[in-house]
């Protein structure tokens, strides 16, 4: 993660020098990926074989993409919305995991290293074992970064029966904030992004994130990241099971039109979330 930053330190260095490559306020769509379980024996919706993840990752590489880091994701964007020239690389794409899934340090993580990719992993606390809070800690300061994905991975939006607002509130600050500071604790670095489970959020919960300290928060089953997208709710592209490698190579060279729609699964909650 430090090296992949300090990398894109010395791209916006170099623009800013006047080389080509510079973004002139043109329209971009960056896609950000969103996996889960990555193993030999996927099931599921979500879970894909490492053969069919290695696949996806080589198509990056055969086709000249430029993995980008979600902090060097964050980065851009901030500058492309102040104004200022920045250089966008050649077709910039991000890499990230949600509810930790121990195939993903397993078998994901040797494969990224091969091709040197750098990744996103959203951490949500309850779905941890010991034994993974110290597989965790020997990645930080590696190529995977590690940010929140609350404490319990309930539906913040979601009030639970008989639940009044201000309770609502303080349980949803609680999974936002509390995460925060968990993952402060185990891994020695506050996260500074937050991906809302089920990609599912409101104004409140945004006014909260923003409180508790993160940058920016992504969502899900969403699109492409834009000139114009806020940093608040930031979409990701899951990549289902389902998907050939003919739709993977259509979400990640920007041609898929409109957004995915969460699935009627997700929307039903239907389900199981890891276990370690
Ligand atoms: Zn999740």
């Amino acid at each position: 993660m430090r090296a992949g930053f300090g990398l894109w330190i010395v791209l916006v260095c170099v623009v800013s020098s006047g080389l080509s490559g510079e973004n002139h306020g043109q329209a971009f769509r960056i896609p950000v990926l969103c996996y889960h379980a990555v193993s030999p024996a996927a099931s599921g919706p979500f879970a894909l074989t490492p053969e069919v993840f290695d696949r996806q990752m080589r198509l990056l590489q055969q086709d000249g993409y430029t993995v980008l880091s979600a902090n060097g994701l964050i980065a851009f964007l901030r500058s492309v919305q102040r104004g200022e020239r920045v250089f966008l690389p050649a077709k910039p794409v991000v890499i990230t995991f949600d509810d930790n899934y121990e195939s993903i340090r397993r078998y994901a993580y040797p494969i990224l290293e091969k091709y040197k990719y750098q990744s996103c992993n959203f951490i949500y606390i309850k779905g941890v074992s010991e034994s993974g809070w110290a597989q965790f800690r020997k990645f930080e300061g590696s190529s995977m970064e590690m940010h929140s994905h609350t404490i319990s991975h309930a539906d913040l939006v979601k009030r639970q029966p008989g639940e009044d607002e201000r309770a609502w509130r303080k349980r949803i600050f609680g999974e936002i904030a509390g995460s925060r500071k968990i993952l402060e604790e185990k891994l020695g670095r506050a996260p500074a992004y937050i991906a809302y489970p089920y990609g599912r959020w409101n104004t409140d919960i945004i006014r909260m994130m923003r409180i508790a300290g993160y940058s920016a928060g992504f969502s899900a089953f969403g699109g492409y990241v834009r000139e114009t997208s806020s940093l608040d709710v930031l979409p990701r592209f899951t990549i289902f099971r389902e998907y050939d490698l003919e739709m993977f190579r259509k979400i990640v060279s920007g041609e898929w039109s409109g957004s995915q729609g969460e699935p009627d699964f997700v929307r039903a909650r239907d389900y199981n979330l890891p276990a370690e």
